[in-house]
């Protein structure tokens, strides 16, 4: 699948679309799930042009794996969520439910999260 420029995260970074900003550093930008799934859930994005973390894993540099990691795990910490625990989730391709094809880790936490899978349906 190609990188499509005109999906909604593209846009956030082009600053074409608001969000609830977090974070931004090089490599990431974190802001508030428009629709929270969890008391905190906040997604980070990388700034390069990834569709999700198969194209991510396999194209990006080093210094862009590296920069991303460790802003996700910041925004954690930033979040409190270090103490109480959260949970990672990346969607990709059409079983995984990925909605927006750019590549995007959600933080979910702020209390018990429950099962980690719902049913299949
Ligand atoms: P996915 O299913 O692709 O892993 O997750 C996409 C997430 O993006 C969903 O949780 C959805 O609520 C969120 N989302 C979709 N459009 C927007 C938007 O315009 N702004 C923000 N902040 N989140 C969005």
């Amino acid at each position: 699948m190609s990188y499509d420029s005109e999906n909604i995260f593209a846009k956030i970074l082009r600053g074409e679309i608001p969000c609830n900003k977090v974070y931004e550093d090089e490599h990431a930008l974190a802001f508030h799930d428009i629709a929270p799934q969890a008391p905190v859930h906040v997604l980070v994005i990388p700034k390069g042009p990834y569709v999700s973390h198969d194209d991510f894993s396999e194209k990006a540099s080093e210094a862009e794996i590296a920069g991303f990691t460790r802003a996700v795990g910041h925004v954690a910490r930033e979040l409190g969520l270090s103490a109480p625990g959260y949970r990672l989730i990346a969607n990709h391709g059409n079983d995984g439910g990925q909605e927006v094809p750019h590549y995007h880790v959600h933080i979910c936490g702020g209390g018990r999260l429950g099962r980690m899978l719902a049913p299949r349906d």
